[in-house]
């Protein structure tokens, strides 16, 4: 496959970009190679700058629920672009978008918008900080909740010591508060509790996580972290930036009835458009500004172009959305496994809602100790090859594969032969 004009590209940008890409995961780092520069997208289909046609399993890390470039979402769009792009006063669009986020999310009775799910988290500690007046705060190891500081923080190889910023420029008295634990350990989350009473106030998860590969909660942690929550007198933060309208219409809380105080939404209800929320009861959410003691504000908050793509993508959806993509979902992982399990590929494979996560590492996975067993270098291998048959997959092992109303049987099932195929040609030259 002939991608010098992406070889192009990517040497253009490194002379003016940083490393030539805006989010460090494009780079390719983990899976080594040039990144792939798209010209246009349809459907499931991305097309890149020398006319290869990929099907596309990263749909923008998990907003593109609808396929790329809906009818419904370009139409908005385009409406909403002729009513001007921005005023910088309320709107009725964000009224409207968020009248169906709180019918959706049952624990979401009055939402805020900004602009990123990195804005979202950033804001929901703020609050949380500010309604408990408490500086501590448990984040989970492997757990993904954007790119500002606090989040920004490994854990030591003891699960309970307090973290070291992972990126440089994160202040020290800022790691300080941020406690790391092991994902579904909730024996680590009750001695972080017992360790520093009356100082943590909140504990934030991605209920299911996508950021790590695909993780799932073992049987009662999520109930653990509610009742250990509701006992310390913190709040529970879901993170539901990506699995938000994406394993359910009403997120992960729907689908495991357990309710957080707080939740953090983005990708899908911004249709492709750069949106973040945050939400809960009136009772927390009112501590923000104006009415409140806690700060928030954006210029292009709510923005209406944004909102218009949020409105119209999320209109495309229902609960039966999600049976259908879980459907697909497990056609793909069940395929996948067939082939790993025939090639001699120790594998584990995992699906929920419209995700679908495979690790070439022998399973269950139940956090970041298991899913770093797996082997990358034959991950980025596999990728390679998949990527030579025209399949996109994420570029790094640690990441989630995601479906949309665009994928059909057809597809899921070209795929699986394809990575039959790959896997042949990668095991070969081992
Ligand atoms: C993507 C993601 C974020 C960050 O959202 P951005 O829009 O990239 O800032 C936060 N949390 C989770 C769980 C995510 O998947």
């Amino acid at each position: 496959m002939n991608r010098e004009g992406s070889e192009a590209a990517f040497a253009a940008a490194k002379r003016v970009i940083p490393g030539g890409v805006n989010s460090t995961v494009r780079a390719f780092k983990a899976v080594g190679g040039t990144p792939v520069f798209i010209r246009k997208a349809k459907g499931a289909y991305l097309t890149d700058v020398d006319g290869n046609r990929y099907l596309d399993y990263v749909l923008s890390w998990g907003p593109m629920i609808a396929g790329h470039a809906h009818p419904d979402v370009v139409d908005a769009l385009r409406g909403a672009a002729e009513r001007g792009t921005s005023y910088g006063t309320p709107t009725e669009y964000e009224t409207e978008l968020a009248e169906l986020i709180v019918a959706a999310v049952p624990s979401v009775e009055k939402v805020r918008f900004c602009s990123s799910g990195t804005e979202a988290t950033a804001n929901a500690v703020r609050l949380a900080r500010g309604f408990t007046g408490r500086d501590k705060f448990v984040k989970f190891e492997g757990c993904y909740h954007g790119s500002a500081d606090p989040f920004l923080i490994a854990a030591g190889s003891s699960a309970l010591t307090m973290g070291v910023p992972n990126s440089k420029g994160v202040p020290a008295g800022t790691a300080r508060d941020t406690i790391i634990v092991p994902f579904n350990d909730a024996a680590a989350v009750r001695a972080a509790f017992e360790r520093n009473p009356g100082e943590i106030a909140a504990v934030i998860v991605e209920p299911y996580v996508g950021n790590m590969g695909l993780v799932l909660p073992v049987p009662g942690f999520l109930h653990a972290l509610r009742a250990l929550t509701r006992d310390n007198g913190a709040l529970l933060i879901f993170d539901e930036v990506m699995t938000g309208f994406r394993v359910a219409y009403g997120g992960v809380q729907a689908r495991e009835g357990v309710l957080p105080d707080l939740t953090t939404l983005g990708k899908v209800i911004g249709g492709g458009l750069p949106v973040g929320a945050f939400g809960g009861s009136a009772e927390i959410m009112d501590r923000l500004t104006p009415d409140g003691d806690v700060f928030q504000a954006g210029t292009l908050s709510g923005n209406p172009i944004a909102m218009a793509a949020g409105l119209a993508t999320l209109r495309l959806l229902s609960d039966a959305t999600y049976v259908h993509l879980e459907r697909l979902a497990m056609r793909l992982i069940d395929g996948m496994a067939e082939v790993f399990a025939r090639r001699g590929v120790p594998h584990s494979t995992v699906a929920a809602g419209s995700m679908a996560g495979f690790f070439f590492a022998d399973g269950p996975v139940t956090d970041l100790a298991g899913a770093k067993r797996a082997d990358t270098a034959l991950y980025g291998r596999f990728f390679h090859a998949m990527l030579d048959r025209g399949v996109y997959f994420a570029p790094s092992q640690f990441e989630t594969a995601f479906l949309s109303l665009a994928h059909t049987q057809a597809e899921i099932d070209r795929t699986v032969a394809a990575a039959d195929d790959a896997l042949s040609e990668v095991l070969a030259c081992r």
